[in-house]
């Protein structure tokens, strides 16, 4: 027997929400109908004229090693998608294309985070933040942020060993919007902590009310900010791979190789889709926002009427946080076992998440109206 795996696979937590898909995945296969309201992919199909623009690139050639920051036409049309998100003009050359956001989130972790060093992490988080911290050798350090983050709360949490704050805004798994305000403490602690903002924003095209503040437009803000976004979750590409890293004037060329001595590159005729997806923004964007929003208002209204629970309309994103007055582990094991509808309890996104459980909206309206009726049916009492 060779010598055991390295800790750092070995201590790694699995992803609950990957886990939780699989499992609906191989029941489904098995025959057994489930109601899948527990995967961030967005029952949205990737619009033909993006695939035809992938099959034309591959077509013409487009299979081989390329430029590892990306095609510079995608990186120009994702300076000019930047400019209406995070309000800054970036220069192509401080963009890297990459493969899905998570990647993007890796590869920022990779070059910030040196063994040892402490990376804030948001409490209800996304499940990814702490073990992409910890791969990079560093050590999560949870921030309560349900309902706000206030300073009081990072300055409780900061130590001399910290190197960078991840904030996600859009917020997932709650749906909420970063305040103004909220930003800018986020920015004036990282400041005065002399941290980098890992700032993940892939959910900010899906925004009902409201402005969206980001920390990057504020003074200051650009050069310690690296954004991470994704088309993903905007055009119902999750399965393309395919993000983006925006980064402070100058740091693209170390960044970059990590990239060279990793994947090299995202491939082409992926990168030819994205280029005719951002084309189609403003066409495809307001359709699939309206539908999610009001898929979210239903949802949000019937589920307050189940006794023990209590829900609130988020502003962004698709996903549902209710609280529940029940375990919400147990919660969302009775509704899979007895009702075959799958969530994800609150408390896999971290302690401030327990007592909640998380929806998302991304299966058809008619399966979605059979899982409330469901739930209206049985509650959250065993
Ligand atoms: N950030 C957040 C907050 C997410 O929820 C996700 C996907 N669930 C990602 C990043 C990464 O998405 P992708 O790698 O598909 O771009």
């Amino acid at each position: 027997m060779p010598k055991p795996l390295s800790d750092r696979v070995l201590g790694l937590k699995p992803s609950a929400t990957v886990e939780m898909t699989e499992r609906v995945r191989n029941a489904r296969a098995s025959g057994r109908k489930i109601i899948g309201l527990s995967s961030g992919d967005p029952n949205i199909a990737t619009d033909p004229r993006i695939i035809a623009a992938a099959e034309r690139a591959m077509r013409e050639g487009d299979t081989h090693y390329g430029p590892p920051a990306g095609l510079p036409a995608l990186r120009e049309a994702i300076v000019r998608r930047e400019v209406s998100r995070s309000g800054v003009t970036y220069d192509p050359s401080d963009v890297i294309v990459t493969p899905g956001g998570k990647f993007a989130l890796l590869t920022a972790l990779m070059a910030v985070v040196q063994s040892g060093d402490e990376v804030l992490v948001p409490e209800p988080g996304w499940v990814s933040y702490g073990p992409c911290v910890q791969l990079c050798g560093g050590v999560p350090v949870g921030i309560s942020m349900l309902d706000r983050i206030d300073e009081a709360t990072l300055e409780r949490a900061v130590s001399p060993r910290a190197k960078a704050i991840i904030i996600n805004s859009p917020v997932n798994p709650t749906g909420r919007v970063l305040s103004a305000a909220e930003i800018a403490d986020v920015l004036g602690f990282a400041e005065r902590h002399d941290l980098w903002i890992l700032f993940d924003q892939v959910y900010c095209d899906l925004l009902y009310s409201g402005q969206f503040p980001t920390p990057a437009r504020l003074s200051g803000g650009q050069a310690r900010v690296m954004v991470i976004d994704s088309l993903s979750k905007t055009f119902g590409m999750t399965g393309w791979r395919l993000g983006y890293l925006a980064l402070p004037t100058g740091l693209s060329k170390s960044v970059l190789k990590f990239i060279q001595h990793s994947i090299y590159c995202v491939p082409g005729f992926v990168q030819a889709a994205g280029i005719t997806a951002l084309s189609l923004t403003d066409e495809l964007v307001p359709r699939y926002r309206e539908m999610f929003r009001s898929r979210l208002a239903t949802a949000a209204a019937r589920l307050s009427s189940v006794p023990g629970i209590a829900c609130s309309m988020p502003p962004a994103t698709f996903y549902l946080f209710p609280s529940v007055e029940a375990a919400d582990t147990e919660v969302a094991k009775r509704w899979l076992d007895e009702i075959d509808v799958a969530t994800v309890p609150g408390s896999s996104f971290g302690r401030g998440g327990v007592g909640h459980l998380r929806l998302s909206l991304t299966c058809p309206d008619r399966e979605l109206d059979d899982a409330l009726e469901r739930i209206a049916r049985i509650g959250i009492a065993a």
